[in-house]
């Protein structure tokens, strides 16, 4: 994909597309130094990490609500979300430190006002427990795994949007007891093919309809060892 139809099919302005493409060149520079993406190709990364990213916001609105991308990496979705959304509150949050300390920099770098944490989901719900409208995830664990972690850093009525590949229901069918457990369900799924490669992906937005026991999340270990 270049950078011309990247800009059409998302409908940006000059500025937006132009910061996305800063935000590529400095994410596949860094690349070089520690491991970032196994995607170093231009076309590709605008298809596979951009538009993938970016896609949803034709169908959720994310204006003025508090949200966690966990696992976000080199900031996918959350990074991306952060520079198309003016008015949107967003942490970052990612387990290895090298990657949200280069996040902190493209933050300082474009004058982006995110919050950051160095933590696991699991650990960061302790002290910030029901207090986010919306939980993304793209590429991080099994959906099962994925339900603990998120559901407790959700408020009730809030929701995740787990950013999957083309097959999800086996998926949801292992997840029965975890919806149950949870107090959440699959509300709707958004499907999208990639322009150029014609890859199949799947968005699913699933509702938190009630508190999450203090039970959850447990250990990582424990949820590894027993996914519910
Ligand atoms: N979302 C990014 C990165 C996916 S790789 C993308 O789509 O490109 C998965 C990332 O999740 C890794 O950076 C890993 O460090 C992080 N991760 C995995 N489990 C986590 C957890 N429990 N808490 C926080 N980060 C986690």
């Amino acid at each position: 994909m270049n950078k011309e139809c990247l800009q059409k099919t998302l409908s940006l302005s000059d500025s937006k597309i132009n910061l996305l493409e800063s935000f590529m060149d400095d994410v596949l520079l860094a690349n070089e130094k520690f491991n970032l993406t196994a995607i170093t190709d231009k076309e590709d990364f605008r298809e596979k990490m951009i538009y993938d990213s970016a896609i949803i916001l034709n169908d959720f609105d994310f204006t003025n609500r508090k949200i966690i991308d966990i696992g976000t990496g080199a900031g996918f979705p959350g990074m991306v979300i952060r520079m198309l959304v003016d008015n949107v509150d967003i942490s970052l949050l990612d387990s290895t430190s090298k990657k949200i300390n280069f996040l902190k920099e493209i933050g300082a770098k474009y004058d982006l006002n995110c919050k950051f944490y160095i933590s696991r989901a699991e650990e960061l719900s302790r002290n910030n427990r029901e207090v986010f409208d919306v939980v993304t995830a793209r590429a991080v664990s099994s959906l099962n795994t994925l339900l603990e972690l998120s559901m407790p850093l959700l408020k009730v009525g809030g929701c995740l949007l787990a950013f999957k590949g083309p097959s999800v229901q086996a998926e949801i069918n292992d997840c029965k007891e975890a919806f149950k457990k949870l107090n959440c369900e699959v509300e709707k799924c958004f499907n999208y093919t990639l322009p150029n490669s014609k890859e199949i992906r799947n968005i699913l937005l699933i509702r938190k309809n009630d508190i999450t026991n203090k039970k959850y999340p447990r250990d990582y270990a424990e949820i590894l060892r027993k996914p519910l």
